[in-house]
């Protein structure tokens, strides 16, 4: 048994081992990854469910590596949190979103927001505010076209501090978004305290409302609870037809997911705004 005991230990080992050399590769390249360049942005649409119209896009994060492999953001957000690269993947973000929202000014595509994700290690731990003002600036971008996607998480971790920047951002005219709300260890005192402009309803929550009362309770009461704090609503991951429609029956304000569109490039979005939805 002793024996056993022990080869069950290096199985582990060696899975152990195996697991963090990947996370180790992600992390290391992280950095080289950022100075070559190879981070984009892809967008996707927020449709407003009552107008069908494009109303802004939330930006996602893309790695390519020199290789052509595309890593995802759920594998490489969690390990520039842990390396600190996060600070400066959130600077490269709300920059490059920014730089997009000039062009389509410039393409005369105005009253048009994109939202940027903002890790809770950054917004707790950096300057944020002066990073967007001077991203802003450097753009010529109107604050009320840049919104902010922060998780419960984030939104939980300082109360104080998040109280005092959500209220900085709210004077520039930036309004922020509660991500993934439902997720996570949502309560309802923070909701009260809490700044916050929008809830998006996480993904989970939206799936199978065609065909569970109880999920489509939990939605029909999210979306009241937000309008009854004068919060916008947002469902996530839309992507059947029958789902629009009872979210529109429930008077759900917008809706993101493949349904509409899939992430797609500024161009690509570019090409929407001139010609099918507006
Ligand atoms: P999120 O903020 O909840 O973003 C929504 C995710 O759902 C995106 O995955 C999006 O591509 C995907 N999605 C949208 N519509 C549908 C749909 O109809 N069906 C399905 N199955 N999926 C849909 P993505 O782009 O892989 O991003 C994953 C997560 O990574 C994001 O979740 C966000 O937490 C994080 N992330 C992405 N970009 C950034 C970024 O620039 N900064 C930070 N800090 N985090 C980011
Ligand atoms: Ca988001
Ligand atoms: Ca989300
Ligand atoms: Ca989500």
């Amino acid at each position: 048994a002793k024996s056993r005991g022990r080869n069950n230990c290096q199985f582990f080992a060696d899975e152990f081992e195996i697991l963090t050399s990947h996370r180790l590769r992600i992390r290391n390249n992280l950095k080289s990854a950022l100075e070559k360049n190879e981070f984009n942005l892809l967008y996707q649409p927020k449709i407003a469910l009552h107008s069908n119209m494009i109303i802004g896009v939330e930006a996602l994060i893309r790695w390519r590596r020199p290789s052509g492999e595309v890593v995802s953001p759920a594998e490489f957000i969690p390990a520039a949190e842990e390396n600190g690269l996060i600070i400066d993947i959130g600077n490269w973000v709300t920059e490059e979103a920014c730089k997009q929202l000039q062009r389509w000014g410039r393409e005369n595509h105005h009253n048009f927001s994109v939202a940027i994700n903002i890790s809770p290690f950054h917004f707790q731990h950096a300057d944020i505010l002066s990073t967007i003002t001077q991203a802003l600036r450097r753009y010529s971008v109107r604050p009320e076209l840049l919104e902010i996607e922060l998780t419960e998480s984030a939104l939980m971790e300082d109360i104080e501090h998040t109280i005092e920047i959500l209220a900085e951002l709210r004077k520039l005219g930036i309004s922020c978004s509660v991500d993934d709300f439902g997720a996570g260890y949502s309560s309802l005192n923070y909701l009260k305290r809490l700044p916050v402009d929008t809830l998006k309803i996480d993904k989970m929550f939206i799936d199978d409302i065609t065909k569970s009362q109880r999920d489509l309770a939990l939605v029909d009461t999210m979306i009241n609870l937000a309008h009854h704090l004068d919060m916008l609503v947002v469902a996530e991951g839309v992507e059947t037809e029958e789902t629009v429609h009872l979210l529109k029956e429930k008077r759900c304000d917008l809706a993101q997911g493949y349904y509409f569109s899939r992430p797609v490039s500024g161009k690509v979005i570019s090409e929407m705004l001139t010609t099918r939805l507006q």
